[in-house]
């Protein structure tokens, strides 16, 4: 099944269920596209970009993002996102260790520090594979990693979420933190691109 095939079918049972719960007097016509505009008002990797550049020019900030996520990201008036309450774990890049995240079960995300989720982060061929061959679907995403760089594939839940800590690129000691920001694209805070 196609990713936009997949996402037909599921509008589709969006919509039947909106449809429902109207005709049944259990939500009111169009609260339920008020939720979802004040749910992913503000949700854009902007913030996850944010909080990396953060985190690249602050140690102790940096110390306090991988030790508890959701309360570091809370400092800059950020959360992963998502109705009920999720803990954001973030996951550090290192010159030997590479990480990226995926939903297996389905297509948990950290919607408000990264956005909208790509359809490809919610395919089944992504799901299923990036856990057994990251490497290679890495390569496919143009990351080439080397060889001894152990990878880790962080599988997230409803309960927690998970967002990657680039690597600063060298040569980048005279950037201020905006620009620094701006170089941080959603797939590097997926793990499926280096900065
Ligand atoms: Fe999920």
């Amino acid at each position: 099944m196609t990713g936009t095939h997949a996402d037909a079918l599921i509008s589709r049972r969006v919509r039947r269920l909106e449809t429902l719960l109207e005709e049944r007097g259990l939500v009111a016509g169009g609260a339920l596209d008020e939720a979802i505009d004040a749910f992913l008002s503000g949700a854009s990797p902007a913030n996850g970009a944010r909080v990396t550049a953060r985190a690249w020019v602050d140690a102790d900030f940096r110390a306090r993002l991988l030790a508890d996520g959701t309360t570091a990201v809370a400092e800059l008036g950020l959360s992963a996102g998502g109705v009920q309450p999720q803990r954001l774990h973030v996951v550090e890049n290192t010159e030997h260790t590479h990480n990226v995240i995926v939903c297996t079960l389905c297509s948990c995300y950290p919607i408000r520090l990264l956005g909208p989720s790509p359809s490809w982060y919610k395919s089944e061929a992504y799901r299923s594979r990036v856990v057994r061959e990251p490497r290679a679907v890495l390569e496919e995403f143009g990351l080439r990693l080397p060889p001894e760089t152990e990878i880790t594939v962080w599988d997230s839940t409803s309960e927690t979420r998970y967002m990657v800590l680039p690597r600063r690129p060298d040569g980048t000691d005279s950037l201020t933190e905006p620009e620094l920001a701006a170089l941080v694209t959603r797939n590097a805070l997926i793990g499926t691109a280096a900065v």
